[in-house]
């Protein structure tokens, strides 16, 4: 697929780091589409990471990721889902390689500066959860 989505997660946002994430995102070819700076609500949090709803860290989670604003994009280029991952890096930034976003401006495990899709359909899936078809170009 072409297309992934993302979140600049509270961490990040509150930290400064929404312009240099987004220069490194379209340094690495990524076009973006769409993009919001939202606050998500408990519902949102907790329907966005429904999978992860019997996690020890669900609660964590929800807190962290309604705690301030964060930015929502779809992201366009070819092999989208995994480039955009590895240009994000592990989930944990102590294990990100360097240079990536995440080792370069998350701050812990939880608290990791940015979301990139797992999948083409999970990609789709969370596009339509922020956007509607009319916002995305
Ligand atoms: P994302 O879905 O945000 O791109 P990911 O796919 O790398 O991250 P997942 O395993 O899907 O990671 O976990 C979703 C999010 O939950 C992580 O990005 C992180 O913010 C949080 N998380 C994951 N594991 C833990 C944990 N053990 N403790 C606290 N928070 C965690």
């Amino acid at each position: 697929g072409n297309r992934t989505f993302t979140m600049i997660k509270p961490d990040a946002v509150e930290n400064g780091h929404i312009g240099a994430i987004l220069d490194k995102i379209s340094a690495a070819g990524f076009k973006i589409v769409a993009m919001k700076f939202t606050h998500l609500s408990k519902r949102d949090a907790e329907a966005f990471y429904a999978v992860h709803n019997e996690r020890p860290f669900f609660g964590e989670l929800v807190s962290f990721m309604t705690r301030g604003p964060i930015v929502a994009a779809v992201l366009e280029k070819d092999n989208a889902v995994e480039d955009f991952r590895a240009l994000i890096g592990a989930t944990n930034p102590a294990d990100a390689a360097e240079g990536t976003i995440r080792k370069l401006y998350a701050t812990s495990l939880g608290e990791n500066a940015v979301h990139g899709s797992d999948s083409d359909e999970n990609a789709v899936i969370e596009s339509a959860f922020h956007f509607s078809g009319r916002e995305i170009f």
